[in-house]
C-alpha cells in the first residue's frame, strides 16, 4: 500500500479509506493509495504553514538549494525504480519514462542551483531615500498535478517553489500518482524538513477541490482539463490568491513548401504520438501549403504507418491511454472522424500480444480534415494527427491562431517568414524547423487563450511562485 507524506511522515487518511489503482497495461489493480479527504488536506497545509516558520523557513536560500540538488541526485539513483512506477501506473514506454526521471532530476538540479541566484533590486528613487525591492515566498503553496507525466510535472510545479522558500502541498492525479508519492518520500531522505513538502493522494473533487478552496493556502499551481481550470481559477478567485492555469492545447504545425520536409515529416509523427497523444502540447493539427501538400502528407502517412503500440516493456512508439474514459474519448473521436467521411491517410499497428483488457488506442492520421470540424478544433488527448492545408503566409495564419488554444511549429528555410509567423502566432511557445513538445526545464513554458496563464520553467517560474515587498526608507 502506498502512502502520503504530511508533515515529515509517512501516513494513510485519516479515514483509512483507500483507492484501487489500475494499471492501463493489462486494466488490473496492482496497488492502493490513500483516499484522503478535507481532513487530510488540512493537516498537510497547517504543517506547510508550520514548516515556513520552523526549520524550513530558517534555511538560507543556498542550504535550500542543496537539498535540492541532493533531491535531484537521489532522483537519479532511483531513476529505474521511478520509471518502472511511472511506466506500469501510465502505461508509457519504458524509454519514455526514464526520460521523464532526467527530466525530474533536472528540475530539481536547475532549480536547486537557482535557488540562491535570485536578488531583490535597488530602485532609484527621491533624494534622501533608499528603496530596496526584496523577493519573498508567498508562503503554502497548493500543486495540483496531472496523470500524464505525473513526476515531472510534480518536478515542473514545485521545484521553483521550493527553491523560493514557499511550503509546498502537493495533490497529484487519482489515475496516476505512484511516482510521486515516491518522489515526496525521497524528500525525507534527502534531508527535507519536516511539512516542506507534504503530498495528499484522493479524488479530485475531494482532495484536490479541498486543497484549492482551503483558505489558507496562498498561491495555486494547476495542469489539467480547461473544465477544471475554470473551478481552480474560482476557487482561487474566493480567497483572492493567485494561480497559474496550464490547460489544453491543439497546437499546429505549420509546414511551407521550402520546409526540409524529410525533417518535419519524422518530426510531425513524433510530435503526436508522444505519451500516446496525451500531451497538452502535442502537434495535433498539420497545416500544409497546397503546393506540396499532396506529397508531403503522403511522406507523414508512410511514417504514420509504421507507428507501433504496445506495453511498457515492449517499448514501442506508444503504450495504452491511462483509462477507460480516455480510451473511449479517443475511439469517439475516431468513430465520428470517420462517420463524417474523412479520409484516413494511415493507421499504427496495435502489437497482438496487448493485454486484451488494456487500454489500447489506434494512432491515426486524417486527412482534408475541413477547419470547422470537431477534429480540428478539440483537444483529442490521443494520437490522432488532423491535416489540412492552406494557400499562403495569411492563410496559414489564421488557420493556426483559429483555435482557443496555442503552441506552435513553423516549418520553414525563409528567415523573414520564420520570423513574421512566429510574431503573428497567438501561443506561448514557437519552434522553428523542430518541436520540443514544452521544451526544456530553462524555456517558459504556458498558454494563452484557453490554453491557461502564468508560466512555468525557466526564470520565470520563480518570478511566479514568489512576491516582492517594496522597502522605501528614508535616511534624509
Ligand atoms: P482529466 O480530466 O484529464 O483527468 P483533470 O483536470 O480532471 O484532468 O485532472 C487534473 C488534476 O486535477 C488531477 O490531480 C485531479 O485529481 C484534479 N482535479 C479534478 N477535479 C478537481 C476539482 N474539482 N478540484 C480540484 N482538483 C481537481
Amino acid at each position: 500500500m502506498a502512502h502520503m507524506i504530511i508533515d515529515g511522515k509517512a501516513c494513510q487518511a485519516i479515514s483509512g479509506n483507500t483507492l484501487e489503482v489500475r494499471s492501463p497495461v493489462d486494466g488490473k489493480v496492482f496497488e492502493h493509495i490513500p483516499r484522503a479527504d478535507a481532513r487530510d488536506i488540512d493537516l498537510a497545509v497547517r504543517a506547510a504553514r508550520s514548516a515556513l516558520s520552523g526549520a524550513w523557513g530558517q534555511l538560507s536560500a543556498t542550504e535550500r538549494g542543496r537539498l535540492m540538488q541532493k533531491l535531484g541526485q537521489l532522483v537519479t539513483t532511483h531513476a529505474e525504480e521511478l520509471a518502472q512506477l511511472e511506466a506500469r501506473d501510465t502505461g508509457k514506454p519504458m524509454t519514455t519514462a526514464r526520460n521523464d526521471m532526467v527530466v525530474l532530476s533536472r528540475y530539481f538540479e536547475f532549480y536547486g542551483g537557482a535557488a540562491d541566484k535570485v536578488h531583490g533590486e535597488v530602485i532609484p528613487f527621491l533624494n534622501g531615500y533608499q528603496v530596496n525591492l526584496l523577493r519573498e515566498p508567498l508562503g503554502v503553496t497548493a500543486h495540483i498535478i496531472p496523470w500524464n507525466y505525473p513526476a515531472q510535472m510534480m518536478g515542473r510545479s514545485i521545484a521553483p517553489a521550493l527553491a523560493m522558500g514557499n511550503a509546498v502541498v502537493v495533490k497529484p492525479a487519482e489515475d496516476a500518482c505512484l511516482s510521486c508519492l515516491r518522489v515526496a518520500e525521497l524528500a525525507l531522505e534527502a534531508g527535507f524538513p519536516q511539512g516542506a513538502l507534504n503530498i495528499v493522494s484522493g479524488l479530485g473533487e475531494e482532495a484536490g477541490a479541498a486543497l484549492a478552496n482551503h483558505p489558507d493556502i496562498n498561491f495555486i499551481s494547476f495542469t489539467g482539463s480547461n473544465e477544471v481550470g475554470v473551478l481552480i481559477q474560482q476557487a482561487a478567485a474566493k480567497h483572492a490568491v493567485k494561480c497559474t492555469l496550464e490547460l489544453g492545447g491543439k497546437s499546429p504545425h505549420l509546414v511551407f513548401e521550402d520546409a526540409n520536409l524529410e525533417l518535419a515529416a519524422s518530426t510531425v509523427v513524433r510530435g503526436i504520438i508522444q505519451n500516446t497523444g496525451q500531451t497538452c502540447t502535442a502537434g495535433s493539427r498539420l497545416l500544409v501549403q497546397q503546393s506540396i501538400h499532396d506529397p508531403f502528407v503522403a511522406l507523414v502517412a508512410e511514417k504514420f504507418k509504421q507507428v507501433r503500440v504496445g506495453t511498457p516493456e515492449m517499448n514501442l512508439d506508444c503504450g495504452p491511454v491511462v483509462n477507460p474514459t480516455q480510451q473511449q474519448r479517443v475511439n469517439r473521436f475516431i468513430d465520428q472522424a470517420k462517420a463524417s467521411g474523412l479520409p484516413v491517410l494511415a493507421q499504427g499497428q496495435i502489437d497482438p500480444g496487448v493485454p486484451a483488457d488494456g487500454y489500447y488506442v489506434m494512432p491515426t492520421f486524417f486527412g482534408a480534415v475541413p477547419p470547422d470540424h470537431p477534429l480540428a478544433h478539440q483537444e483529442v488527448f490521443g494520437p490522432v494527427l488532423a491535416a489540412m492545408p492552406f494557400t499562403d503566409e495569411a492563410h496559414a495564419i489564421s488557420l493556426a491562431n483559429g483555435t482557443d488554444y496555442g503552441l506552435v511549429a513553423v516549418w520553414t528555410e525563409n528567415g523573414g517568414r520564420q520570423q513574421r509567423v512566429a510574431k503573428a502566432l497567438k501561443c506561448g511557445q514557437v519552434f522553428v524547423n523542430s518541436f520540443g513538445a514544452g521544451g526544456g526545464v530553462e524555456l517558459p513554458f504556458g498558454g494563452v487563450k484557453r490554453s491557461g496563464h502564468g508560466r512555468e520553467k525557466g526564470f520565470l517560474a520563480l518570478e511566479e511562485m514568489s512576491t516582492t515587498k517594496t522597502v522605501v526608507h528614508f535616511h534624509g
